[in-house]
């Protein structure tokens, strides 16, 4: 929770507590006028000023409080939207998005930012005003009509959060497993609604539609139990516990007042505020539902946002080993999908403003060694530590943030050339834009379309060609200013004349840069200081013999193809 945002939940809560102030004062002017009826005393006329001003305080505070909170939860709202999409284009700089990650983003900024939402601004201050109000009526009791009553309630006082926390705990489960399943039918509805036409022309509409049938009908079954574990939560909380506070307080204030310790428009009160106890159990039942799915949205966020890369530089206090400027170090390490292990016992060390380049055949390996080095997909055992970095310590965020990568297939995302650019640099002017399109030779093409730097790519890329496509995200690569890039087969898929300008553009890099790079071209091979072929699922060393023999062998396959 942000500052701002942790503030506007106080105020909040700060009218709620100004109701129950109110409300305490209309009812202790209401246990008088009755007390003054059974014991034939006259009331002072301030009573019924006091029941007049706190009834309309009261109701006023009430008002304002739902309206605040509901404008604050609004906002806060529209805060998290950009937060959470900024995340995802700042991770895409270094990865491709995963296939589930726009179902996940759409589940992240809709749902669960509202639920965040509504949790913190409307939920956590009622509760906290609610939590507050027992103990206030308590200390009211006990200071001004009977200590006695007042200190047992009081020492009831904790029962209170213990139930509710407990609550909270025995559904959490089911609250988690609610949640995943909304998300799992948002992504496949994005997935429908994407892949359309596809969907159509494959005649697989009868099984989309079966497949988003049984999925929203195990939404359905987990909203339903979770809302009959809320609704069991209200009859336990109001029958049981609502009596309990009841018969507690009126039997005190009555002994009491049997006894000849307190008078009878004491004892009144004492029954009347004794509703005020009652409040944050209500406003349990009422909110329980907000309460746990706000609370596991919150976690769902939270590690999104954990996940962010985080800025480049000045990282220095996070290093573990003070490599920094661009070095990459590999210490035995193990990595693997599912149940297959593809790499292991890998060493290898980078030095800074170095050109290393990695072979190997196809499902060798290449790209899950640049997976591990992006920091997108953690090792299982063994140390990786990026520009100076040591994922272990410092998380994936941030060797994240220390790298861009220009992929075998491209990312763009629909919209125009200086969106996608401006996503390695929300800040960069459109004279750096132009500079980086400059440096990956592709700004006479962006120059002499209509629009320039707004014209639209379309949707994944399709309105530019894909050399030109793959040149526009190595600009996005320059553009970020990510001391390491990682180059995953950049000429691949590309026309001869893109490749030929990707390459001249790769070797005009300079040694402030650290690139690594998948490629069988000769021309890249030759700028490389080390090359290493995945093989078997390690690393292994080649002699320039080796490299320019990889060359001619890689050149003759696709001769022959
Ligand atoms: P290519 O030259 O074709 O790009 P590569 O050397 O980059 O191949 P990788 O993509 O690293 O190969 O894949 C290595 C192995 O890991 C392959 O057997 C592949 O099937 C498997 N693999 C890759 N990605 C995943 C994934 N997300 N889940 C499961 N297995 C995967
Ligand atoms: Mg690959």
């Amino acid at each position: 929770m942000s500052p701002r945002s942790t503030h506007r939940a106080r105020q909040v809560a700060a009218v709620h507590l100004l109701e129950v102030t109110a409300t305490a004062v209309v009812l202790v002017a209401v246990g008088q006028a009755i007390g003054g009826h059974l014991e034939g005393f006259v009331l002072s006329p301030g009573w019924y000023w006091a029941m007049g001003i706190g009834g309309v305080v009261a109701a006023m505070a009430a008002g304002v409080a739902m309206g605040m909170s509901g404008r604050h939860a609004r906002a806060e709202e529209a805060a998290l939207h950009p937060r959470v999409l900024d995340v995802f284009y700042r991770r895409s700089l270094s990865a491709p998005p995963a296939p589930d990650e726009g179902g996940r983003v759409v589940t992240l900024a809709g749902d669960n930012a509202e639920r965040v939402s509504e949790y913190r601004q409307v939920f956590y201050p009622d509760m906290i005003a609610a939590l507050a109000t027992p103990v206030l009526a308590c200390l009211g009791i006990l200071i001004g009509l009977d200590w006695l009553t007042g200190l047992v309630l009081l020492a009831m006082c904790p029962l209170i959060p213990a139930l509710i926390t407990g609550f909270l705990k025995l559904f959490r489960k089911r609250s988690a497993q609610s949640r995943q399943e909304r998300a799992r039918l948002s992504a496949a509805y994005l997935d429908a609604i994407s892949n359309l036409v596809l969907i159509r022309m494959l005649g697989a509409g009868q099984r989309v539609e079966d497949d988003l049938r049984q999925r929203g009908e195990a939404n359905r079954a987990t909203i339903m139990r979770l809302l009959a574990g809320n609704q069991v939560v209200i009859i336990i909380v109001d029958g049981l516990f609502s009596l309990l506070f009841i018969v507690m307080s009126s039997g005190m204030a009555m002994t009491r007042w049997r006894d000849g310790h307190i008078t009878a428009t004491s004892a009144i009160t004492i029954v009347l505020l004794s509703v005020l106890l009652l409040e944050p159990l209500h406003q349990v039942a009422a909110f329980f539902y907000i309460g746990m799915g706000g609370k596991a949205s919150q976690k769902a966020l939270g590690r999104w946002f954990d996940e962010a890369p985080q800025a480049p530089a000045s990282h220095g206090s996070t290093s573990s080993t003070g490599e920094g400027s661009g070095a990459m170090t590999l210490r035995d390490v193990t990595v693997g999908y599912g149940d297959s292990e593809i790499l292991h016992g890998v060493d290898l060390v980078i030095a800074g403003g170095s050109r290393t380049a990695i072979v190997g055949r196809s499902g060798a390996g290449k790209s899950t060694l640049l997976g591990v080095m992006t920091g997108t997909l953690p090792p299982r055992s063994g140390q990786v530590v990026v520009d100076g970095l040591d994922a272990e310590i410092a998380g994936p965020g941030a060797i994240r943030g220390a790298s861009a990568s220009v992929n075998q297939r491209t990312w763009l995302f629909a919209g125009t050339i200086a969106d996608n650019l401006a996503v390695a640099n929300p800040h960069a002017t459109a004279e750096q834009m132009w500079d980086a399109l400059r440096r990956a030779d592709v700004a006479d093409e962006v120059a002499s379309m209509p629009r320039g730097l707004d014209s639209d790519v379309g949707e994944q890329g399709c309105l530019v060609s894909g050399g030109q496509a793959q040149r526009i995200s190595l600009a996005r690569a320059f553009l970020s200013g990510r001391k390491i890039l990682l180059l995953d087969e950049p000429t691949s898929h590309v026309d001869m004349d893109s490749e030929r300008r990707i390459i001249d553009a790769i070797s005009r890099i300079g040694d402030d840069t650290t690139v690594v790079m998948v490629t069988h071209r000769r021309r890249l091979l030759e700028l490389a200081r080390d090359v290493y072929r995945v093989t078997d699922g390690t690393l292994v060393p080649l002699s320039a013999d080796e490299v320019a023999r990889e060359d001619t062998e890689r050149a003759e396959r696709q001769d022959r193809a």
